[in-house]
């Protein structure tokens, strides 16, 4: 019989949004009526249609292979030059960072990416990993045999963990500990916080001073409207000695079911071997596409190009603007419920503290009674979540206004049963 990778059984079973739809199932069937007007805010998923410009290349593409003349067959691993040099120009040059086209690789998704960087790096690493977190990079690190077995807060042994708390606004300082590895996410999901560029320029000396690595997850670079926060870990000087980034269709373009994403690898980042020798990671990266993939569909790298045009950045940007009304509204909705809120300002997330003394579950039941309203319970992220729930942005205007709505109307009922109970006694 073949053997298994443990490592996979260490992992908790995939817990929360299981949990959540059962739960949501357990309460629709019991309140037919209210289940009618359930509103999910859960799931970080784009609702709205795609872009035209995407669409109409995407078509276009698709007859370019129906006619002998123009078909093609097996595309550049790595990707199409005609989509790399949109990228490296309009995301980097552009802002007046220094990426070259050959630097960009194209994949399905930055999902897939944060998990297959561990490909290229070893197995001696440690790993350094923020609480909350998109849980991911955890899991993906827990599968690749980088961590101790999970303690009972769903935490794992052998993960350096840092705290994002009220405290420090979500955003942690370097450790006093030695870390090789740190997984880094801003904007963030899921506390919708974003790092100053004094912020990062001090996670970028902290990993110069370890000889350290930092994966920089930007899925969300397209939501910060404050023009004082970096899009990019590149804007911070030394940054292309010590950092690979992360970035996405997904939350920009609405590609969350195209699927497309890249990674960003400088060609002067290096790593080493165990004997010290010091070798770039642009090779093995490079090498690991070519030997496991065939990149990304041509149609999709078409999409995802017309994203570039004049045409394509307005509707991302109307996009973006949709999401962001929602994020205002919701935003204050809660806050006139009396709750108090984190993010959701540069982030399509909204991270909201639990009412007093209750916990995220609870706070999870009691908006799905009480609102018919689906959030995410912040404890899902991480043991640091717990006393939070997730707002999400992404849903229709009408659904984010009758949300708000709902929140208000709480807070009245809530004000009307305090006096009552003041009169009474
Ligand atoms: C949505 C999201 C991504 C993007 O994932 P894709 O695989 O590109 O769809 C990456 N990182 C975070 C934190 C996300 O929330």
């Amino acid at each position: 019989m073949a053997f298994l990778n443990e490592n996979y059984l260490k992992l908790q079973a995939g817990y929360l949004f299981p949990e959540i739809a059962r739960r949501v199932r357990e309460f629709s069937e019991q309140n037919p009526n209210a289940a009618k007007r359930l509103i999910r805010c859960g799931i970080g998923d784009v609702t709205e249609p795609l872009p035209r410009a995407a669409i109409d290349a995407m078509k276009a593409a698709a007859e370019e292979l129906g006619r002998r003349e123009t078909f093609r067959g097996y595309g550049p691993e790595q990707g199409y030059e005609f989509l790399r040099s949109k990228i490296a120009q309009f995301d980097y040059r552009d802002r007046g960072v220094d990426i070259s086209d050959d630097e960009i690789f194209l994949s399905d998704g930055s999902k897939c990416d944060c998990g297959h960087i561990l490909d290229v790096l070893g197995e001696q690493n440690k790993i350094a990993i923020t609480d909350p977190v998109y849980p991911v990079y955890v899991d993906t690190n827990v599968m690749a045999g980088h961590t101790g077995p999970v303690r009972a807060d769903g935490s794992y042994e052998g993960i350096l963990y840092l705290p994002c708390t009220v405290e420090n606004n979500f955003v942690p300082e370097p450790p006093r500990e030695h870390a090789d590895v740190i997984y880094l996410c801003f904007p963030n999901n899921p506390t919708g916080a974003v790092a100053s560029r004094a912020q990062l320029a001090s996670w970028v000396e902290y990993a110069r001073e370890h000889n350290a690595l930092l994966l920089f997850d930007a899925a969300y670079e397209g939501y910060i409207g404050d023009s004082a926060i970096p899009h990019s870990i590149f804007e911070i000087n030394g940054a292309r000695e010590c950092a690979i980034e992360f970035r996405s269709f997904s939350k920009t373009g609405g590609f969350t079911g195209v699927r497309c994403g890249f990674t960003v690898l400088p060609k002067s980042l290096l790593a080493q071997t165990e004997s010290g020798k010091k070798s770039p990671l642009h090779s093995l990266w490079h090498r690991r596409w070519s030997t496991k993939s065939n990149g990304v569909s041509y149609p999709v790298q078409r999409a995802a190009e017309a994203l570039y045009t004049e045409a394509g950045r307005e509707q991302v940007r109307t996009l973006i603007e949709h999401y962001m009304g929602n994020a205002r509204i919701l935003r204050e909705g809660a806050q006139s419920a009396g709750l108090r809120v984190h993010g959701g300002t540069n982030a399509p997330y909204i991270w909201v503290e639990t009412p007093a003394g209750k916990t995220s579950w609870q706070t999870f039941d009691w908006m799905l009674r009480e609102l018919s309203v689906v959030i995410t319970p912040g404890s899902g992220f991480g043991s640091k979540g717990e006393g939070f729930f997730r707002i999400s942005a992404f849903n229709s205007r009408s659904n984010a206004e009758e949300v708000d709505r709902r929140l208000r109307e709480t807070s009245a009922n809530q004000e009307q049963i305090s006096t009552k109970h003041a009169k009474r006694s």
